[in-house]
């Protein structure tokens, strides 16, 4: 048997993904400077979570989560397997046996499943409790019946309780987080940070889960780096801020080419009203629109706006922009991060149809293209999110704006313009004879005191052969220690680029190859 990763998740190596280590350090040092620590969040949250702030009509958590519900394996678990692989076909020459063997096995579960609700072992949720009532009473009309019904009969009521038996919920319902920003607002609430002076800005790096189709710069677990900032206050030159330091991060890694879209969607005092104009709009051209953009003239028009479909553009083309909609205070601040954005020299373009697919979004949001990435070419997207604080239950006066940067498009997008990481092997030892090798072994570890990386083979090999090795291995020297090394108390080493070499004592070498690594 071969073990694959599997679909739509990838392993990133050496030397690659020493280029990831050099832009996620980047992304470090630049946010650092801008007074942003790293909060570490965990990988899973409750997928109620994700459900209210990232919205239950988006493709992420309608259809992209991995979910799964979080239990113990106990006796009652145990019992639960045993009634729902029951085997449902029974032998016509025995057909009361088999049902009676499920029954007393249903009333086990049952009184089982009782105790564990009331010990709060299940959770004691109004549902679970209805649901395990009827499963009683259906295991006890089984029972009832058990003697005058056919196989048939006892075959649906098996059925049927199994169906029953589903419905209850036996641990916590846990996602593989999809995205970042919910666990970072549900962590600034849990830890009371809004007692924090000033603003609270942090900032994440680490992988995503969604079950979408795996193409290039789209997978099932990628990695983002993002930033949040929370606090009183919502003033635009925060969003400008904020969008600058993104840009200051991409111009640290050479991504070159990028392009900044903006666009406000208004706040809970003028969008309601937009979105219900957008919707009578889009009731009359109804069907001409697809499926999905059907379905979301009911569940969220603004998402209609998003399609990527080419015989929706005309139509789309041809609907009211939000900006004309929005509300003084929204026009206002959506014009001041305009300002904000040009006095900091920032280029950007306006995008109205840019509504990002998560719910939580209010007022700015933006967006940053990259080249070389064909249709899933979108590296990083970001807004502000006022109310989202509040909607998870802090404090209501709260605001925040972030962003999130796909890691993997990005670093498609800087190898396709030429990145790329050498292998890092400085120093391979070339030993040969049984006195040397003890000396090689002091000669790597006094190098590798001088964060040198070294290469020493572990077995003899003739000379000619380990410098072939070392050339494969692509180190940069090759440090030669042999009998006559060992007689005059020097090292040969040579440089593999041009076949330089010389001969040098400890002192000298030590110094050569430090000096050299920062040429
Ligand atoms: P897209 O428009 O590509 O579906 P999105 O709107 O779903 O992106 P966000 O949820 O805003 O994306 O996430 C921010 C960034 O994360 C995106 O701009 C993109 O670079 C990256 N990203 C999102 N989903 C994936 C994925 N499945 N694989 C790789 N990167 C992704
Ligand atoms: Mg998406």
């Amino acid at each position: 048997m071969k073990f694959q990763a599997i679909k739509g998740v990838r392993d990133i190596l050496p030397p690659e993904s020493a280029l990831w280590n050099r832009v996620e350090q980047a992304a470090r040092e630049v946010f650092q400077t801008y007074g942003y620590g790293e909060i570490r969040l965990p990988i899973f949250e409750p997928t109620e979570l994700f459900a209210r702030s990232v919205g239950l009509d988006t493709d992420i958590v309608s259809k992209e989560m991995y979910s799964f519900e979080d239990y113990e394996t106990s006796e009652v678990i145990e019992h639960r397997n045993a009634v729902l692989t029951f085997p449902e076909t029974v032998s016509p020459l025995d057909p009361i046996t088999p049902f009676r063997s499920f029954s007393d096995l249903a009333s086990r579960f049952v009184s089982l499943a009782q105790e564990a609700l009331d010990a709060g072992r299940i959770p004691r949720t109004p549902e679970n409790e209805a649901v395990l009532r009827l499963v009683g009473q259906e295991v006890g009309q089984f029972r009832a019946y058990l003697q005058n019904r056919g196989i048939a009969e006892n075959n649906l009521l098996v059925v049927q309780i199994k169906e029953r038996v589903r419905e209850i919920k036996f641990g916590d319902v846990l996602a593989l987080r999809p995205e970042a920003t919910a666990s970072v607002v549900r962590a600034y609430i849990e830890h009371g940070m809004h007692t924090q002076p000033g603003n609270v800005k942090l900032y994440y790096i680490g992988p995503m889960f969604r079950r979408e189709r795996p193409q290039k710069g789209r997978y099932r677990q990628f990695y983002q780096i993002g930033a949040e900032l929370l606090g009183p206050s919502d003033d635009p030159s925060l969003d400008a801020e904020v969008i600058e330091m993104l840009l200051d991060f991409f111009a640290r890694v050479n991504l070159h080419g990028a392009k900044l879209y903006i666009n406000s969607i208004g706040d809970k005092n003028c969008r309601p009203a937009y979105v219900e104009l957008l919707r009578g709009e889009l009731q009359k051209v109804r069907d001409k629109l697809g499926a999905d953009s059907q379905r979301r003239i009911e569940t969220n028009p603004l998402r209609v706006l998003d399609s990527k479909r080419s015989e929706e553009q005309p139509i789309i083309d041809r609907l009211p922009h939000i900006a004309d909609h929005l509300c003084d205070a929204c026009r206002e601040h959506y014009a001041e991060l305009k300002r904000q954005l040009a006095s900091r020299q920032i280029d950007y373009e306006e995008n109205w149809r840019l509504v990002r697919g998560l719910d939580y979004y209010m007022r700015t949001t933006f967006e940053i293209i990259a080249a070389g990435l064909g249709s899933q070419n979108a590296v990083c997207g970001g807004g502000r999110y006022d109310g989202l604080v509040e909607l998870l239950g802090g404090p209501a006066a709260t605001k925040g704006i972030g962003f999130a940067i796909g890691t993997d498009r990005l670093m498609l997008s800087l190898q396709e313009a030429g990145a790329t990481a050498k292998c890092g092997l400085e120093v391979y030892i070339a030993w040969m004879g049984a006195q040397a090798y003890p000396a090689a072994v002091a000669l790597a570890r006094k190098l590798r005191e001088h964060n040198l990386s070294v290469e020493l083979p572990a077995q003899e090999m003739k000379f000619g052969k380990s410098l072939n090795l070392a050339d494969r291995l692509g180190a940069r020297f090759a440090v030669i220690l042999g009998e006559d090394e060992l007689a005059a108390g020097q090292f040969t080493v040579k440089r593999l680029a041009d076949g330089d070499q010389r001969k040098l004592s400890e002192a000298e070498l030590l110094e050569y190859l430090t000096k050299s690594r920062t040429a």
